[in-house]
């Protein structure tokens, strides 16, 4: 089983990278306190979860509870992070896009056929698009358009970043 992480209030890009990554990564708000968090991470569905954090204290009091946790690195970037993470618990890029989950919720994404998305899009994107996706969770179409571009470039330089 891939690992599934917890980011804190913090970390909400992290956690869409990793989601885009096909990692399940589930987003703490902010208005939840540490010992909320270290409460969450004793259900049991989030037993196995680790939690992803930059605030070195809340790292130190789950590490003393046995949670699994990874204190992020503060001075990268986003990317930097996601590579961190990559390398920390052996995860590879070589499943992307094909697991990618929905940077919004952690759902499935569902290659549609273009007309299940026609009430779901702008005209513009319906009509200069071919590919298209479902979010299974959320419903949120998703389309091979320059956004798509960006996150395949910054995916390459995630790779490039692991290589160094
Ligand atoms: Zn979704």
């Amino acid at each position: 089983m891939p690992p599934e992480f917890i980011a804190d209030a913090m970390l909400l890009k992290l956690a869409r990278w990793l989601r885009i990554l096909g990692a399940k990564t589930d987003y703490v708000p902010s208005s939840m306190q540490d010992s909320q968090i270290l409460k969450l991470m004793l259900e049991k569905k989030n037993q196995n979860k680790i939690l992803l954090t930059q605030d070195v204290q809340l790292h130190e009091r789950a590490k003393l509870r046995g949670f699994g946790s990874f204190l992020v690195p503060r001075e990268v970037s986003v990317e930097g992070q996601v590579a961190a993470i990559l390398r920390e618990f052996h995860l590879s890029l070589s499943d992307f896009p094909a697991k990618t989950l929905c940077p919004s919720c952690n759902g499935a994404l569902r290659i549609v056929k273009k007309s299940e998305v026609k009430e779901k899009v702008h005209e513009n994107v319906y009509k200069s698009h071919r590919k298209f996706w479902l979010c299974e969770g959320c419903g949120k179409a998703y389309w091979e358009g320059t956004h798509w571009e960006r996150i395949g470039e910054a995916a390459q330089r995630i790779k490039n970043l692991l290589k160094a």
